[in-house]
């Protein structure tokens, strides 16, 4: 792959991928539309079958067709999405806004817990490859950076209840694949850890590649440490000006003039740890390829307070290190008899 360049038009940033649950839901109301429609009409169209008019008979002869019509085109509107159901479970782990949030980060719907929410969060509690973990020396790097190219532009910065996330469009070279980013996210305090220090903050850019294979999906992940003199990248500190405005889960706000440059060069340029690990939310899924900078970012007190007010705290707990048995089942089978 060639030609892996950083800008793009503005556009491209809010050009969000549609999911096969999107077409699921777009498939279900037009199909009710449909129906009812169908079912208002029904009663005029026997009145007008019975007055007998010339008009009114050509009237039923043209609406019905149109009618059936509509309801095929309504079907094949929707169907091509189901052919990228992969993302769905990226929608049901990282975008909220469909639907209220199943899980949380207190009390039983907090991580503890959310293997009880639903059987498909059965990983989150019984998996031996989860995230986040601590990153240290044994963690080793990439054998080639990834090239990653994310146009600047504008976007729509959204509260999920469970993180404020941006849909956005983008491209990732990694490993002889291809990835689309989906979305970027944040995380307060960080999830990951290294050397067993948190941060303040975490970004997590998630990518999906085509296919349902161990390794289509990756996630680029960098913390961001406070500084002393104010520095800052200026996709963080753009999107703090804008935080209070998406305050209240479910609420999102346009966001101009939000370029990746800083954050794209660290991953291009700088040392990554590499592991396979999991989703850090429901439904916990394996076999995520993380690439995590190991130099945290720059972070101005003013853009860390803001994300935290709206935030407040969704980091899952640090998990057992790749391939050891999950910390809830080692916990579990050490309760009392
Ligand atoms: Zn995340």
């Amino acid at each position: 792959m060639r030609g892996v360049t950083h800008n793009m038009a503005a556009s491209y940033y809010n050009r969000r991928t549609k999911t096969s649950r999107d077409a699921a839901r777009l498939k279900l109301i037009l199909t009710k539309q449909c129906v009812i429609t169908a079912i208002r009409i029904s009663p005029a169209i026997v009145v007008h079958l019975k007055r007998g008019s010339n008009f009114n008979r050509s009237l039923t002869m043209y609406s019905l067709p149109i009618l059936f019509g509509v309801f095929i085109a309504s079907l094949a509107v929707a169907s091509p999405e189901t052919d990228i159901p992969s993302q769905q479970e990226f929608l049901i782990a990282n975008d909220e806004s469909l639907s209220p949030a199943h899980f949380g980060y207190t009390g039983v719907k907090g991580p503890i817990g959310w293997a009880g929410l639903s059987p498909n969060n059965a990983l989150c509690s019984t998996g031996s490859w989860q995230s986040p973990i601590n990153l240290n020396a044994s963690i080793g790097p990439p054998a080639v950076n990834p090239k990653v190219r994310i146009p600047d532009g504008y976007g729509d910065f959204e509260n999920l209840g469970t993180t404020v996330e941006v849909p956005a469009v983008g491209q990732t070279y990694f490993g002889g694949k291809l990835y689309q980013l989906q979305q970027f996210h944040f995380h307060t305090p960080s999830e990951h850890r290294i050397n067993e220090e948190y941060f303040p903050l975490e970004i997590h850019l998630v990518h999906q590649a085509s296919g349902e294979c161990h390794g289509s999906r990756l996630v680029l992940a960098a913390v961001f440490e406070i500084t002393t003199n104010g520095a800052t990248t200026q996709l963080v500190s753009t999107l703090a000006r804008q935080i209070h405005k998406i305050a209240v889960p479910g609420s999102k706000t346009r966001v101009y003039g939000l370029r990746g440059g800083e954050i794209i060069s660290v991953f291009q340029n700088y040392r990554l740890y590499q592991y396979y690990g999991s989703l850090t939310t429901p439904p916990c899924s394996e076999g995520i390829i993380w690439l995590v900078a190991q130099a945290p970012l720059p972070l101005d007190v003013g853009s860390y307070l803001a994300f935290k007010r709206v935030l407040k705290f969704n980091s899952r707990y640090t998990q057992n290190t790749p391939g050891l048995e999950n910390l809830i089942k080692v916990a579990a089978s050490q309760l009392p008899k």
